[in-house]
Parts: C-alpha cells; sequence; structure tokens
C-alpha cells in the first residue's frame, strides 16, 4: 500500500493528498521503523492539508496518531526490538538541553519537531521515529482503539492536568468532540460532576448517555459554578462563556493549537484569581501516565475505520463533522 503525501495545499474537496509509492527507509542510529498498523486522523491534519497551519517541509507525509510494530532499529537503539509493539504522536522529538527540557517541560522546547509536520508521519506503511520518542500501547487495546488515544486522549489529558481540577471537583467541558469523549472517561473515573457545553443536541445526549451530571448548549449556564473547564472548540468567544460559569479561583484550560479572536471582557470575570490557560502539546510523561490510566479505567474509543487510500475522505467528513469519534486510516 502506498503512502499519501501532500504536495501543496488546497482545499480538502479538490483532494490535495496524492498516493506515492512506499518509501524505503532505513533508521538512523537513534530512530527506529515502524511497520504502521492503524494511524488516527486529527484536526491538525485538516488544517495542515488545507493550508491553516502552515507546512514546515513539502512533500510531507501527515499523521501523528500512529500505532504498529516496529519493522527495523538503528543502531544505537536498546529499547526496541523488531516486533515490538510501539505507537508514535505528535512531538516527534526536543532538543533535551534547553531551559524547558531540563524542568519536565519539554512540551515548551523552542527545537521541538512534530509527527507529520516536520518530519513524515503515519499516512503510509512505514515510517520512522526517534525510539526515544516512541511509546508502548498497552495491549488492553486494539491498533485501531490505540489510535485516538495518542493525540485527543494525550492532549485532553493534559488539558485536565492545566485545568487543575481535582477529584470530586466541579469540570466544565466545552464543545465535545473525539477529545472530550475521552477526558471525560477520565474525569468520570476521578469521581468529578461534569457539565457539558456543546451546540449539537445529538452531542449533549451522547453526553449524558456517557455520565455527564448536565449537557446543554452555549446560550445555557450550568447550574453549578465551576471549579475548572476546557475549552476544544476552535472559537475564542467559547473561553469567555467558560470564565463566566467559573468559581472563584478556577481555571479555563484552551485545548487548541490556533484560536480565532478572543473578544474583549470585562476584568470583573478574572478577579478572585480565575485564569486562563493554553495548553500546547504534551510532555512524554503525560502520555505515558494516560495511556497506563487509559488502561486501567479502561476508556472506551469510538472510531471510525477508513482505508489509507480514502485519506482524503476521512478528512472531508472530519470538516463537514461527519465524523462519530476518531477517523482512524489503516494501510
Ligand atoms: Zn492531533
Ligand atoms: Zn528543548
Amino acid at each position: 500500500m502506498p503512502r499519501q503525501v501532500l504536495e501543496q495545499p488546497a482545499p480538502i474537496e479538490q483532494r490535495p493528498l496524492r498516493r506515492h509509492s512506499a518509501p524505503d527507509l532505513a533508521p538512523r542510529p537513534n530512530e527506529i521503523v515502524i511497520a504502521v498498523g492503524a494511524c488516527g486522523v486529527c484536526r491538525t491534519d485538516l488544517q495542515l492539508v488545507e493550508g491553516d497551519l502552515i507546512a514546515r517541509q513539502l512533500p510531507i507525509t501527515p499523521g501523528h496518531q500512529v500505532v504498529g510494530r516496529v519493522a527495523a532499529v538503528g543502531r544505537d537503539v536498546t529499547r526496541w526490538k523488531p516486533g515490538d509493539r510501539t505507537g508514535m504522536a505528535w512531538l516527534a522529538g526536543t532538543c533535551g538541553a534547553c531551559r524547558f527540557c531540563t524542568t519536565g517541560r519539554e512540551n515548551l522546547c523552542e527545537d521541538s519537531r512534530f509527527t507529520g509536520w516536520d518530519r513524515d508521519g503515519g499516512y503510509s506503511n512505514l515510517m520512522t521515529a526517534r525510539a526515544d520518542f516512541a511509546f508502548r500501547i498497552p495491549d488492553a487495546f486494539t491498533d485501531l482503539e490505540a489510535a485516538p488515544l495518542l493525540c485527543g486522549g494525550v492532549i485532553g489529558y493534559r488539558s485536565l492536568k492545566v485545568s487543575g481540577i481535582t477529584p470530586g471537583g466541579n469540570l466544565g467541558l466545552y464543545g465535545f468532540g473525539a477529545s472530550a469523549g475521552l477526558a471525560i472517561q477520565v474525569a468520570l473515573h476521578w469521581n468529578c460532576n461534569v457539565f457539558v457545553t456543546t451546540r449539537s443536541p445529538h452531542e449533549q445526549r451522547r453526553a449524558l448517555d456517557m455520565g455527564a451530571a448536565w449537557a446543554g448548549s452555549y446560550h445555557e449556564n450550568p447550574p453549578v459554578p465551576l471549579d475548572a473547564a476546557i475549552t476544544f472548540a476552535p472559537v475564542g468567544h467559547v473561553a469567555i462563556e467558560a470564565l463566566k460559569a467559573l468559581d472563584r479561583g478556577g481555571t479555563v484550560a484552551i485545548n487548541a493549537i490556533h484560536l480565532d479572536h478572543v473578544p474583549e471582557f470585562g476584568y470583573d470575570l478574572l478577579w478572585w484569581e480565575r485564569q486562563i490557560r493554553s495548553v500546547a502539546n504534551f510532555t512524554r510523561a503525560d502520555a505515558i501516565e494516560f495511556l497506563d490510566l487509559a488502561a486501567t479505567i479502561p476508556i472506551r474509543t469510538a472510531v471510525d475505520e477508513y482505508p489509507l487510500s480514502d485519506a482524503n475522505l476521512a478528512l472531508q467528513r472530519l470538516k463537514r463533522g461527519d465524523v462519530s469519534g476518531t477517523a482512524v486510516l489503516v494501510p
């Protein structure tokens, strides 16, 4: 099966991903070659393919929620051997030496590299990856089930941590797509009361079915003040709606690489030590903690399977909001 390669960004309706022949990959000394079993489709892939996220390299093979098997190892790699199950996520590498990398904050490294953006990702049958940035995948999950955990899951988990929510607290989730559908399972495992705000009546019902204490639309206010909130919609006014619902001392964590515009708001909304924080990437420690927790709970992922050759179609459906759960490509 060939790979799906972006040569030039364009609206997804023009099918900008093209088939290229499979690469012949030799790992560098610190790399592994992964035989891809499944690769999740993320909104960031859509933003890259359409040009909203500026390509750092063209042509590029997108895809950063990769689960598969080690096919070959570089000569310096000791942690992995051929046949091991492995996963690769958005963070492809960091410098390891800067003030962030050396203080447990590698997600903020100024010299980081990203899978499917700086280097070829998982819309392929084979890819290379830095061995020290690949993860063990719990046996509890099939390749298809594990793929959505590696972006929406891990970043949703970091968002929970950034929001400061503690067990038993009142948590607001604004937007209820794939990432929120994973975060709610962690929050309920922590015995939080979860209040979900989303435009779609269908998603409101899904949130209640999953155990939310309340679900409503953006015009409604959750029935209690929130200790913390996470916004998943890439829309600035939603962050302000969440801020309005916060109790004193609460935090809004914004889970978005890109936000359209944050409207002006009065200082009284922020007063009493309320905070607004962005969530940037994740650390390897976040991913390891989350994968472990996901197997313990265990988290259920909703997957829509597509053959790799239908990558353009999967991205079109994601754009139209036609995907239930996470679309996953299988080579
Ligand atoms: Zn992603
Ligand atoms: Zn660094």
